[in-house]
């Protein structure tokens, strides 16, 4: 009686964290809700973790304690430690925990069933999904990891073949996988089919190079909810599968939005390989030469003053620079002046999704100013002054003009419009795709060299002198 009471109590708890998640999600959604969504996913978090700690029989609270007190501190370690800028591998990092976890825990607990001659054709099954998306979310996120890390070169790693020997490991996978639940005795196709799926993960991985990153990392994030959820079968845990659920299904569709965003089809990114590398790259000397124009601050505080409207976008630059807090004091400065001051957010500027905005929050910059790519495309034409600040890909109109161009396709924000343009970068250096940019030798140009957060400040010094 007494154990029937606490499985429906346990099935409520349950219930209650699952729902705590789902409107947590749908709280993340909004800026203005965020940090209510963020609260109360920690909460379901929280007490799903309360109950399970109570629900299922414990054999040893000291090995979980232990492995909570070191999660903890490698935890600490990595959210202190580790820059803005380096989140996006940090963010691949976790992708790859989360799935070695699912392989690990799935198969523990199936060996062990195994063992007492208590498995079942749905844990076999399960175990079998787990190991092969878990084992590939694994591998795939270590070499993403690696990639961006740049302790492996970013750019796409092939050879002749590669294609045909992914579908090859995929298909000995699926073998493997069917001997696994033919003969759940022999833990040799367990290991065999896990180690199978993670050199499928590096081999899927590592011909991805330049701009399909992104989408890349958010499929992974979403593999490892589906492994997570598989693991969920295994366990008979119906958090861990709905949970699993919502990461997968969360991560799919930012994939596409992704996808969307890098013009990548997502038939080509789930296969691998089929990246937007290579194309023709045009010489930087043909594109600059004679044609940039240097800048100043106090110049381009002069073009300012004589602005309605201006737009700021920024990119990677400004996160490496820091520059957030600083871009925040100018666009009050012009606000204060009469300006209109928005910023224009395209979906992959930076190094991870949301990059932007997040950076952009802290520093408390009204939401309402921000404005998406699609949203402020169409008004550059009646934009006085664009400021690019550390942004060079997803301002680079070669992807609307140049269909051999490796970033061909790639929705831009159409900044080559506005009246006049100030590019803050420190050089002609390219960006993530590599690429010249024939926005900085445009007439309507501008260049203001300099990091990104000195030449923002010297903008904003320039304006005060001349009040
Ligand atoms: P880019 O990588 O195209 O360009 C960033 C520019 O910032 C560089 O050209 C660099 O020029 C400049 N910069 C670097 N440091 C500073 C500094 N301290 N001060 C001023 N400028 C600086 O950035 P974008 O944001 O335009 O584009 C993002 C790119 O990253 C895209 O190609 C996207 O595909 C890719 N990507 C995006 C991810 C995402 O999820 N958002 C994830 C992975 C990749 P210089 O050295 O001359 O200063």
């Amino acid at each position: 009686m007494l154990q029937l009471l606490q499985d429906y109590a346990a099935q409520i708890g349950y219930l209650v964290s699952a729902a705590l998640f789902i409107f947590g999600l749908k709280g993340l959604g909004h800026p203005r809700t965020a940090v209510k969504g963020n609260l109360m996913g920690s909460v379901g978090m929280l007490l799903a973790v309360v109950v399970t700690l109570l629900d299922r029989q414990i054999i040893d609270y000291r090995i979980i304690l232990g492995g909570l007190v070191l999660g903890s501190i490698v935890g600490a370690l990595l959210a202190t430690r580790v820059q803005m800028t380096s989140m996006p591998q940090l963010v691949a990092l976790f992708n790859g925990f989360g799935g070695v976890a699912s392989v690990l825990v799935a198969g523990g607990s199936f060996l062990e069933a195994v063992g007492r001659g208590q498995d079942n054709l749905q844990m076999n099954v399960a175990t079998a999904v787990t190991a092969l998306i878990g084992g590939v979310t694994f591998t795939g996120s270590v070499i993403a990891f690696g990639k961006l890390q740049e302790v492996i070169s970013g750019k796409s790693i092939t050879f002749p073949g590669f294609q045909f020997l992914n579908v090859l490991l995929f298909l000995t996978c699926l073998g493997v996988g069917g001997a696994m639940i033919g003969d759940p005795g022999n833990s040799l196709f367990f290991w065999a089919l896990a180690g199978t799926a993670c050199l499928l993960g590096i081999l899927l991985v590592t011909p991805v190079g330049g701009a399909d990153m992104p989408v890349v990392i958010a499929l992974l994030n979403s593999y490892s909810g589906l492994a997570a959820s598989a693991t969920g079968f295994v366990l008979g845990n119906s958090l861990l599968i709905i949970a699993g659920a919502l990461v997968g299904a969360s991560g799919l569709i930012l994939t596409k939005i992704m996808c969307k965003a890098m013009n990548r089809s997502l038939g080509n990114v789930l296969v691998g390989g089929g990246t937007a590398t290579g194309g023709a790259v045009a010489d930087a000397d043909e594109v600059y030469a004679g044609k940039v124009k240097a800048s100043s601050p106090d110049e381009v505080a002069m073009m300012l003053e004589t602005a309605q409207r201006v737009v700021i976008i920024p990119g990677y630059g400004l996160a490496v620079a820091q520059a957030q807090h600083v871009t925040r004091d100018l666009g009050n400065a012009l606000e204060a002046r009469g300006v209109t001051v928005e910023y224009a957010i395209h979906p992959v500027a930076g190094r991870m999704p949301g990059h932007m905005n997040v950076l952009l929050a802290e520093a408390e910059v009204p939401y309402e100013n921000l404005k998406e790519m699609d949203e402020i495309n169409p008004t550059f034409e009646q934009c006085d002054v664009a400021i690019v600040i550390g942004a060079n890909d997803v301002v680079n109109p070669i992807a609307r003009e140049d269909p051999t161009s490796p970033i061909a396709g790639m929705p831009i924000l159409n900044v080559d419009k506005a009246r006049t343009v100030v590019v803050i970068k420190r050089s002609l250096s390219p960006g993530f795709a590599g690429i010249p940019n024939p926005l900085f030798a445009a007439d309507n140009t501008v260049m203001l060299f300099g990091d990104g957060k000195e030449a923002v400040i010297g903008i904003n010094n320039a304006l005060k002198d001349s009040e």
